[in-house]
C-alpha cells in the first residue's frame, strides 16, 4: 500500500466547479501525500481560460494548494503522439475515417448491436479497410480518427487487473468499449490516451474519481500494458447527488462553488456540504 500518495484533481475547463467537482478534489487531497491539479484541456471547442482560472480560485479558497504550474493537456501534445506511435508500432492501430452518421447507420443495420459505458460500439467498418483503401481515403483528404484494435491489444497482454480501495481486485475488461479512439479526427489525443499517460509522467499513485469513470479503468489498465506504463491504485469515489437523487452537473448554477461564496458560505461550510470535512477526511460511499 503506498503511505503517501500522489493523487490528483484534473477537471477540464469547460464551466464554474460545482459541489461535485469539490468532492473529488478534497476526496483526492484528504489522501494525504502529494495532491496535483491537472487541467485537461484538448477539447480546445469547449474549454475557456477563465474557467482554468476560476477553477484555481475555487479550489484555493476552499483550501487546496498544489504545486505549480500545473500540467496543462494541450501543452504536452508530445508526449501523447509518442505513446500513439508505440501502439501504432505495435500493429493496434487503425485509421477510421467514419463519420457519426455512418456510425449510426453500421449499428442500426446490425440489428442488436452490442452496448458499452459510452453506448453503441463501433462496428468496426475501418478496421476491415485493406492498406490501400486507407491510404485512398487519405489522399482524398478525408479525415480520420486512430481506433485501438481492442481484440489484438487484449490477445498481446494478456489477462489484466487493477486495485480499487474501494472494490478490492477487478478483472480488466477493457472489451466493453469496443474500438476505442485514442486520436481524435479533430485532437491528436483522446480522453483514454491523455489521462493514462499524464498519471504514469507525472507519478501518480492513486487514481481517485468518481465512479462514473470507474468502466474507463478497464481501457485504461489495458493502455498502461501495452505502453509499459506503471500501474496507480483507484479509488472511485460515490457521486455527490441532489435533493432528488440526481448527479450534480454544470446545469446546476446554484451549486458551483462561485455561486455559493457569492452567497455568503465560508469554505468549511462549503466542505461539510461537499461531504468531505477537514477533521473527518471523506465520507463517500466507496
Ligand atoms: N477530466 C475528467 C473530467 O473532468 C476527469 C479525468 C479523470 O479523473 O480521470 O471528468
Amino acid at each position: 500500500m503506498t503511505l503517501r500518495p500522489v493523487t490528483r484533481f484534473a477537471p477540464s475547463p469547460t464551466g464554474h466547479l460545482h459541489l461535485g467537482h469539490a468532492h473529488s478534489a478534497l476526496f483526492a487531497a484528504a489522501q494525504g501525500g502529494t495532491f496535483l491539479l491537472r487541467i485537461e484541456d484538448i477539447d480546445a471547442g469547449r474549454c475557456r481560460p477563465e474557467f482554468e482560472d476560476s477553477i484555481a480560485e475555487d479550489l484555493a479558497w476552499l483550501g487546496l494548494d498544489w504545486p505549480k504550474p500545473v500540467r496543462r493537456q494541450s501543452e504536452h501534445m508530445d508526449d501523447y503522439a509518442a505513446a500513439l506511435a508505440r501502439l501504432e508500432g505495435l500493429g493496434l492501430l487503425y485509421p477510421c475515417f467514419c463519420t457519426r452518421r455512418e456510425i449510426r447507420d453500421e449499428v442500426a443495420g446490425a440489428g442488436r448491436a452490442p452496448h458499452g459505458p459510452e453506448g453503441a460500439l463501433y462496428g468496426g467498418a475501418c478496421r476491415r479497410l485493406s492498406d490501400a483503401q486507407c491510404a485512398e481515403r487519405k489522399t482524398e483528404g478525408r479525415p480520420w480518427a486512430s481506433r485501438l484494435d481492442v481484440g489484438r491489444a487484449v490477445a498481446l497482454t494478456g489477462p489484466l487487473v487493477f486495485h480499487d480501495r474501494g472494490r478490492g481486485r477487478i478483472e480488466a475488461d477493457p472489451r466493453m468499449f469496443g474500438d476505442v479512439v485514442l486520436a481524435r479526427k479533430d485532437a491528436p489525443t483522446s480522453y483514454h490516451l491523455a489521462v493514462t499517460v499524464d498519471d504514469a509522467l507525472q507519478g501518480v499513485t492513486l487514481v481517485t474519481r468518481g465512479e462514473d469513470l470507474l468502466a474507463a479503468t478497464h481501457i485504461h489498465r489495458l493502455l498502461q500494458a501495452l505502453l509499459g506504463l506503471d500501474v496507480p491504485e483507484y479509488h472511485h469515489h460515490g457521486l455527490l447527488r441532489d435533493a432528488q437523487g440526481r448527479r450534480l452537473a454544470k446545469r446546476d448554477r446554484a451549486a458551483t462553488l462561485r455561486s455559493l461564496r457569492e452567497a455568503g458560505r465560508t469554505p468549511e461550510e462549503v466542505r461539510a456540504m461537499a461531504g468531505v470535512t477537514a477533521e473527518a477526511g471523506p465520507r463517500s460511499r466507496s
